[in-house]
């Protein structure tokens, strides 16, 4: 848990956001701005800033399988994933997490 981390206050319950998934190592919700018809976003429960920070092979493995695990959920075949890993890359909210993107 970072302070003032949105990600950690979220995962934390701190605004009851529904989770779409959620396992022992991440939780799923939509983004607050989607920017396709389904937009979720994929997050660690541990904070890590960005894919740069984070050299864990057994939760980056998770982080991909979460992917899959809540696409199959939802029944989405066909999807997008987008790491932003620093500002000028795009990332906004430092605290990894892979967005999932599809119709
Ligand atoms: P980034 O640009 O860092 O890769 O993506 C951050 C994403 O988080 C953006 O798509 C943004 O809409 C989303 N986001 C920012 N704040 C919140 C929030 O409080 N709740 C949710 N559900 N999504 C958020
Ligand atoms: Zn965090």
């Amino acid at each position: 848990m970072a302070e003032d981390c949105i990600f950690c206050k979220i995962i934390n319950g701190e605004f009851n956001t529904e989770f779409v998934y959620e396992n022992e190592h991440l939780v799923v919700f939509k983004d607050i701005h989607p920017k396709a018809p389904i937009h979720l976003l994929v997050v660690p429960k541990i904070h890590a800033a960005s894919l740069n920070e984070l050299d864990d092979k057994n939760l980056l493995g998770e982080l991909l399988l979460g992917v899959k695990e809540v696409t199959k959920k939802i029944g989405l075949n066909s999807y997008r994933t987008v790491i932003n890993t620093g500002k000028e890359a795009g990332q906004e909210v430092f605290h990894l997490h892979i967005h999932v993107l599809g119709k």
